[in-house]
């Protein structure tokens, strides 16, 4: 059976109401897409077309979904320097710090940068009371405390972490970076910080060219498949999960690991990725069900409807996982 049959097995099995939503919660902003030059190598669409696909695909109810605000400035600043913020507002970025970060500054990227960072703490939120939720932007994890990179303007999971330990809601949290791509900016911005456990499983020769450190960085080889790939996640995740103790799990989990990814250079099949999402969700349950945000990170696939339905993949993992949990 596939996991649409699986579905629609466990939420018979929990009765008629069940139909109504299967629980997945998450947080999105139509102001998360903001037009790009043509030419520009971001699919800024790609998050209305996730969003429209969970919709329709009845995997994600609108009363399921939460609208975030803008961060608040003070949260930023728990992460980001003044200066940089003062430069984001105000759209004064140096030439050089506007072509790292990858993304022309306008007013609306400043909105949808500092929405998706309040998605991501929705996210956490909710996660608290419903062990899991998602948000379907984020995981922008090349933005350092004072400057952005590749297509990253804000930290949203440090920034996330740091709000919820000010708030006392958590002490430690694990940052699971299964992007392509090195977790660099999250890297150093928790370097030195024990409370935080930092791992990124990413391509060694890939972006950026100059590594952070993480917690634990595992750099592959260029080309590596399904196999390859889900025995390095089975030799280090659980191992993470056993022994360092987290109040809560930020899952990046970026689909430019899929073949066929423009900046990828990996080969996971889409069995594979959807091996890895539900392996990642189910370890982390089986650890004491700690609080799981699922955030999207990068993908960059032949066309942005393609990489839309890479991202569904571990929402629908997610939803599959929830009505399990259910029928229990
Ligand atoms: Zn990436």
């Amino acid at each position: 059976m596939g996991w649409k049959g699986w579905l629609c097995y466990a939420l018979e099995a929990r009765g008629a109401q069940s139909f109504m939503s299967v629980g997945l919660r998450c947080n999105y902003h139509r102001d998360y897409y903001l037009a790009l030059p043509p030419a520009h190598p971001f699919p800024m669409s790609k998050y209305p077309l996730l969003f429209e696909k969970l919709l329709s695909s009845a995997l994600l109810e609108p009363a399921d979904v939460e609208t975030p605000g803008e961060v608040a400035t003070e949260d930023l600043a728990l992460v980001h320097t003044r200066d940089y913020l003062e430069a984001l507002t105000h759209g004064t970025l140096a030439p050089a710090a506007q072509r790292r970060l990858g993304l022309p500054w306008s007013e609306r990227l400043w909105r949808r940068s500092r929405l998706a960072v309040q998605g991501t703490l929705n996210a956490a939120r909710t996660a608290f009371e419903h062990g899991l939720a998602g948000n379907l932007a984020g995981g922008t994890h090349h933005a350092f405390a004072d400057h952005g990179e590749g297509f990253c303007a804000l930290n949203d999971t440090a920034v996330a972490i740091r709000v919820l330990q000010r708030d006392r809601r958590i002490r430690r949290a694990l940052v699971v970076d299964l992007d392509v791509h090195q977790g660099n900016g999250t890297a150093a911005i928790f370097a030195g910080d024990e409370s935080v456990f930092t791992f990124s499983m990413h391509g060694e020769r890939n972006f950026p060219a100059t590594k952070m450190r993480s917690a634990i960085d595992v750099g592959l080889a260029d080309g590596i498949g399904d196999d390859d790939y889900l025995a390095e996640l089975d030799r280090h995740l659980p191992a993470i999960l056993q022994s360092f103790d987290a109040d809560i799990v930020f899952y990046l989990a970026g689909v430019d690991v899929v073949q066929g990814d423009r900046y990828g250079r990996l080969k996971l099949t889409d069995d594979g990725l959807r091996r890895r999402e539900r392996a990642v969700i189910e370890l982390v349950a089986a650890h004491r069900r700690k609080p799981l945000v699922i955030t999207i990170a990068g993908g960059y696939a032949a066309t942005a409807e393609r990489t839309a339905a890479l991202h569904a993949i571990v929402f629908e993992e997610a939803a599959r996982y929830l009505a399990m949990r259910g029928s229990r």
